[in-house]
């Protein structure tokens, strides 16, 4: 039996430093176990904490052979793992085993979450990568391990609006193999004109169900799954577990917080994207934001925040009944050519961050100005080095 391991890029990188200035040195991290995907267990390095006695433990080591430490290990914990990374001599090599109870794993491979998303294979289990010439521009453009890359990716992405579907269809076009679609509303009248990939008969249709039909056509090959609720239920946590990517095209905040805390929890990035517009005193307000956060490098309460981060709070909490949807809509309007704007930054700056060219979380400001002049600004995050949110990557078992 097999596994695979999920680890934040820049806590390996820590690793690595720590294991060649003493290669005889054992690094113990937290980890938790987190679900299977095609009947292949993930486990996640959580975020180090002061918690001691972990009930589940990863030991990295450099030196070849099982360090001393291991040996007087009298009450093991039920889940722990040992990852031997090699150095010197040993440089390129690398293995692993998960010991779950008396059942035990070996790694197959490694993902690194961050930069790059790289899955280095542990045993030689990397699938045949393929030519597909349908795509054969954008590998082009791109190259084949990044196109094969993002094809990989199990995404699951919550909001299928206007945004959302336009986002969902990008991501249908470049193959993407495995795709979730959250959303819980209905397909209405008035998402005809800005929605893609919905049509008159589909109105009253769930929107995650109409839009899936539609991505069906566009990609025979990749498997769309759908799921006719809010964020925060328990069916999309579960999808959340087996994915390697949250995107969040939401237009209300406590979904888009529901986003970033499955995320951090299960130690995948998160895309999010939002737009607005808006009428003030006869002149047009309208504007984007495009966020792609690398776990361990700060969340989205850091990278932008929330417009109203305690109120999502408590309506998550469920504290508070959630605005009717009709309340949203009065105060909003839309337009597609601004969410064809925003969802390119997005599309790209998951590509981007895929072949390593974006390295760490980054966030586009989209501003159109009343005058029609587009622009587009890159904010610095506002760190919290007490933030709660960030303090939870990992834990998916807590
Ligand atoms: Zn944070």
């Amino acid at each position: 039996m097999t596994c695979r391991l999920r680890v934040p890029l820049s806590l390996f990188q820590d690793w690595l430093d720590r294991l060649a200035e003493d290669p005889s040195s054992v690094v113990a991290v937290p980890m938790s176990f987190v679900s299977e995907v095609s009947g292949t267990p993930i486990c996640v390095v959580r975020q180090p904490s002061e918690e001691r006695n972990s009930s589940a433990v990863l030991l990295v080591f450099g030196d070849p052979g099982v360090p001393e430490s291991l040996s007087g290990w009298s009450n093991p914990p039920a889940l722990r793992g040992f990852l031997w990374i090699g150095l010197g001599a040993h440089r390129g090599q690398i293995s692993g085993v998960v010991l779950c109870h008396d059942a035990r794993f070996r790694v197959e491979a490694l993902d690194l979450v961050g930069p790059g998303m790289r899955r280095l294979p542990v045993l030689d289990t990397d699938r045949p990568s393929f030519a597909d010439p349908r795509l054969s521009r954008t590998v082009g453009a791109l190259g084949q391990a990044t196109v094969n890359r993002v094809r990989s990716l199990a995404v699951l992405q919550i909001g299928c609006g206007r945004n959302g579907s336009l986002l969902a269809l990008n991501l249908a076009r470049l193959g993407v193999e495995q795709l979730t679609l959250v959303d819980p509303d209905l397909v209405e009248e008035h998402n005809l004109g800005e929605m893609e990939g919905v049509f008159e008969s589909d109105v009253g249709l769930p929107k995650a169900v109409a839009l899936a039909r539609h991505l069906r056509l566009v990609n025979r090959a990749g498997a769309v799954q759908t799921i006719s609720e809010g964020a925060s239920h328990a069916d999309c946590v579960a999808a959340a577990r087996e994915c390697d990517l949250v995107v969040s095209c939401v237009d209300n905040d406590p979904a888009r917080l529901a986003a970033a805390i499955l995320a951090t929890i299960f130690c995948v990035p998160h895309l999010d994207v939002g737009t607005g517009v808006f009428l003030s005193e006869g002149a047009r307000l309208a504007g984007a934001d495009v966020r792609l956060i690398s776990p361990g490098d700060g969340c989205l309460l850091e990278w932008g925040g929330l417009a109203r981060r305690e109120e999502a709070v408590r309506i998550l909490s469920g504290l508070q009944a959630a605005p009717t949807a009709d309340w949203q809509s009065e105060r909003m309007g839309s337009l597609r050519s601004l969410n064809e704007m925003a969802v390119g930054l997005a599309v790209q700056m998951l590509l981007d961050f895929v072949s390593g060219a974006i390295q760490g979380s980054f966030w586009q400001q989209l501003e159109l100005s009343p005058q029609g002049r587009a622009s587009i600004a890159h904010p610095a995050p506002n760190r919290d080095p007490a933030c709660r949110l960030c303090a939870s990557l990992g834990k998916a078992d807590l």
